[in-house]
């Protein structure tokens, strides 16, 4: 992408609405606009951040054997009174009337119409176990939205959903998710802490909350410090294998983690106190066991083995990418701007033209970004005339990994200056060696 075509609306000042770094950050660098309270649209940049992670919660809901799907975003109000739902919700649902003046309501979650959709087809133990799930928007009339998309009332959500013959399975569905959500959120660069938490509204008595350390928290935490060190489930990992799975579970949750509603000060304080940790932190995901709770009241059965009807055993599995692109910039940021992990960043490097309009810089530029796209990468090429210094500011801001400095007198020995956003590494070198690099 050309700078001088793209779309990144890079504000000067800090927006004053921003409380914490990573809505300033977001904001300036026209990654999201508010259109209303809570509710953003995803500018170029921020669009390309938030696929890049849409894609790596898709590989690894795939990988542990989950099936995508698209439901939509309004839903009707019957299904809800069917699971008792409706009324409970409160005033976080978005309640609508249709032309016919039919009840509706924009979908803060869909167990209910996952659950329709399952009855509708599923009859027999044969088809299990299933896990479907979609990536689509929500709305939550939350009342203090806030931190950008961090808490908002319009937001994106990965959500899937288990079906199985008993809890015994139902438990490896679980497990299965779990072991998901760790490597998942590892490829992002962040490391999350499964913790003990309460199912709230979605009901249930299994359920864990994977939480990312950070200041700007809202949620009060407490863990031992040896989670740091655990291992992530490798590619490889087979999650046919229920036992191998269990002995992940059984891993990830051997030493406390709570949150403040879960937290047991006794539990706690029989942990040695250099390693307890007690921190503030940031819920990006959520995954909740229910049993029959929906399968129950809305008839979704399945035969058994024994020709019997069972209701079937469920678990639904949430994370929020629109929460997770702040949540990685909290947890990676410096005083110049973004750091991307390179999972997600919106570009593989930034090829700054020092001197855009001299032939050279020109020439040596085209070549470079011409040559890195059919290599396949995605460079964010600076052909504007902006100061050499704006570039700088804004590259660092920006927080792509690799920076390619290009500029008349390097050029004239045929060098290039690679600068590395996270150590702030820099090293000169030939063209060549400088795609060879980037490339490799
Ligand atoms: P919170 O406690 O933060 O309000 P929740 O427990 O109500 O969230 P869940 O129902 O568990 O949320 O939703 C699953 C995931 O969706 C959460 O882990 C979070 O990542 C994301 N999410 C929930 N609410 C919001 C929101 N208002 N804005 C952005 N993401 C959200
Ligand atoms: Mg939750």
């Amino acid at each position: 992408m050309r700078l001088s075509r793209f779309f990144m609306p890079i504000l000067k000042e800090n927006p004053k609405e921003a409380e914490i770094v990573s809505h300033r950050l977001m904001l300036r660098t026209g990654m999201i606009r508010q259109q209303s309270q809570g509710i953003y649209s995803w500018l170029p940049l921020g669009k390309k951040v938030l696929d890049k992670v849409n894609a790596i919660i898709r590989e690894e809901q795939n990988r542990s054997g989950a099936i995508e799907l698209l439901m939509p975003t309004l839903q009707s109000a019957e299904l809800w009174q069917e699971s008792g739902r409706y009324d409970d919700y409160g005033k976080e649902m978005l309640r609508i009337k249709d032309r016919q003046e039919r009840p509706m309501l924009y979908g803060p979650t869909n167990e209910e119409m996952i659950t329709d959709i399952f009855r509708s087809y599923v009859k027999s133990y044969k088809n299990l176990p299933l896990n479907l799930y979609h990536i689509q928007l929500k709305f939550r009339d939350e009342i203090r939205p806030r931190f950008g998309t961090m808490r908002s009332r319009e937001f994106l959500m990965k959500d899937a959903y288990s079906f199985d013959l008993t809890k015994e399975d139902a438990i490896h569905a679980y497990n299965r998710m779990f072991a998901a959500y760790l490597r998942t959120f590892s490829r992002m660069g962040l490391r999350a802490i499964p913790m003990r938490a309460d199912t709230g509204p979605i009901g249930g008595n299994h359920s864990h909350e994977f939480i990312i350390l950070a200041d700007t928290g809202e949620s009060e935490v407490f863990c031992h410090r040896d989670f740091v060190n655990f291992d992530i489930p490798a590619e490889d990992t087979n999650f046919e294998d229920v036992a191998g799975m269990q002995s992940i579970f059984d891993k990830w949750t051997s030493v406390y983690a709570a949150t403040s509603e879960m937290h047991d000060e006794a539990a706690f304080d029989a942990i040695p106190e250099g390693e307890r940790l007690s921190a503030r932190g940031i819920e990006v995901g959520h995954i909740f066991y229910f049993g029959t709770k929906y399968s129950e009241p809305m008839g979704a059965k399945v035969q058994g083995p024994d020709g019997k009807e069972h209701p079937v055993h469920m678990g639904s599995y949430g994370i929020g990418p629109t929460r997770l692109v702040p949540a990685i910039i909290e947890a990676s940021h410096d005083e110049n701007g973004i750091v991307w992990p390179a999972a997600v960043a919106p570009f593989d490097a930034v090829l700054i033209n020092m001197k855009a309009g001299d032939a050279v810089c020109d020439d040596a530029c085209e070549r470079l970004y011409t040559a890195l796209r059919n290599a396949g990468k995605d460079p964010l090429y600076d052909d504007t005339d902006d100061r050499a210094g704006t570039k700088f500011a804004t590259a660092d801001l920006i927080g792509v990994p690799m920076q390619v400095i290009a500029g008349p007198r390097g050029l004239a020995n045929g060098e290039v200056e690679l600068k590395d956003r996270k150590t702030g590494a820099r090293e000169t070198l030939t063209v060549e060696a400088a795609l060879n690099r980037l490339v490799g």
